[in-house]
């Protein structure tokens, strides 16, 4: 009984806590022209809307709209001339759904241990810490755990650095990669789960442990993370409210490169940067990991979503010196995920961040070239398996392990061509 009343009360608070977006419309945008473009961006902006995925011509935008704008919304479009199509009305019973599906997915789970991720749910932060613990205590000959310091909120972020040489071997490359560093792009956690998962627990492919030192921070934003499981599931920012009016800064918009000439200075705005370059505590532990290995990561990857994209610097739309090699890798990594991805999803496309999406400055991916990295992507990891829609961030339980599989491809494909280019980089020196 007890159990029962326990679950009608989870329950409950799971349902009262998407209160915030009841009512709320997710739009199809569909654009023809540049003016359409200007003219949606335009409204997005006035309005205060979040935008999922822009719109161009040839791809539609994705908008999430409050219940109070929806009309003027409407209006202001076909007053345009712009296409649109209604995907959902009200967004709050597709998260209720996303809820009920991940209940259900977890009751089917036996996973009480920790010690290893089955990849059937989209874990919390405290379920992640607990894993890396374990797996560090149970992995010494190649996992270090290391405690990097503090988000806003004071939890602790932590990365892993997995290695055969203890991290001694100046010879080998290493790969970084991150997940979550924009809270609510939840099915980016499984792909770096899913890594670490094939380099210490199922390692089937021993060079990728045996050539590479390998560091891996899942919960770049954990403090966004928490929230956005107990409080507002599409929150982007971290939590910091030392900030006038709202909560958050844009960890993407923070990093020390083109700082603050494409992004916004408003704290309200979802790609505010912040009081100054690393001006966020999560951003400044990131640059920590930088500046202790940039002369050996070789590859940096940013694991984003959604919208299945490899996207490269700069983001000002000007293009770093092995601009060609880069696209180069961009391109087989696209490929390897292409071949094992879900049939009905697109295709990745690659190309340079402003060319393909927009323009934006103070950026992971774009800092990780100006320190040094010669090859650095941002991953966007595909949306389009929750139901039969394009709704971006909601994550279907079925699709995890297929996200952490397919994106894997890409991931070791990157690896083992900065592995090869390194090794002709040494014998050169020599
Ligand atoms: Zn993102």
């Amino acid at each position: 009984m007890l159990r029962v009343v326990g679950l009608f009360l989870f329950v409950s608070l799971a349902l009262a806590k998407h209160e915030i977006y009841e009512g709320y419309g997710l739009y199809k945008v569909l654009v023809k022209s540049a003016d359409q473009v200007q003219l949606v961006n335009h409204l997005s902006h006035s309005l205060d809307l979040d935008v999922w995925a822009h719109a161009l011509p040839g791809r539609d935008g994705q908008i999430l709209v409050p219940k109070e704008t929806k009309v003027l919304f409407e209006n202001e479009l076909q007053a345009a001339g712009v296409e649109f199509q209604i995907e959902t009305d009200n967004i709050k019973e597709l998260l209720d759904l996303e809820d009920q599906l991940h209940s259900a997915a977890l009751q089917k789970s036996n996973n009480s241990r920790l010690d290893s991720l089955p990849f059937d749910q989209i874990y919390t932060y405290h379920q992640v810490d607990t894993f890396l613990e374990k797996l560090a205590a149970a992995h010494p000959d190649t996992v270090t755990l290391v405690n990097a310091g503090k988000s806003f909120e004071g939890r602790d972020i932590k990365y892993i650095k997995i290695s055969s040489t203890n991290f001694e071997e100046s010879r080998k490359p290493i790969v970084f990669m991150e997940s979550l560093l924009h809270a609510r792009e939840w099915i980016t956690l499984p792909a770096t789960l899913y890594a670490i998962h094939k380099l210490v627990i199922d390692v089937t492919e021993q060079d990728l442990v045996r050539d590479i030192d390998w560091i891996i921070l899942p919960i770049a934003n954990p403090d966004g993370y928490v929230h956005t499981h107990e409080e507002a599931r599409f929150w982007r920012k971290n939590r910091n409210t030392n900030y006038p009016l709202c909560t958050g800064v844009d960890l993407n918009r923070n990093f020390d490169i083109f700082w603050g000439q494409a992004s916004s200075n408003i704290p309200c705005s979802d790609v505010f940067h912040g009081a100054g370059p690393f001006s966020e505590p999560e951003s400044s532990i990131i640059n920590s990991i930088f500046q202790q290995y940039r002369h050996r990561i070789e590859l940096f990857l940013d694991i984003h979503s959604f919208g299945s994209m490899i996207l490269y610097g700069y983001g000002d739309g000007s293009l770093p010196p092995n601009a060609l090699m880069i696209h180069l890798l961009g391109v087989q990594m696209a490929h390897a995920i292409d071949a094992v991805k879900m049939s009905w999803n697109a295709n990745y496309v690659v190309g340079n961040v402003a060319l393909v999406l927009y323009q934006a400055s103070g950026s992971a991916g774009d800092y990780a070239l100006g320190v040094g990295v010669p090859y650095s992507y941002t991953y966007e990891l595909p949306g389009y398996r929750f139901g039969i829609g394009g709704l971006g961030f909601l994550v279907d339980p079925d699709f995890i392990e297929q996200a952490g599989f397919e994106t894997w491809e890409g991931i070791k494909t990157g690896a083992r061509f900065v592995r090869d280019n390194f090794k002709k980089k040494s014998f050169n020196l020599e």
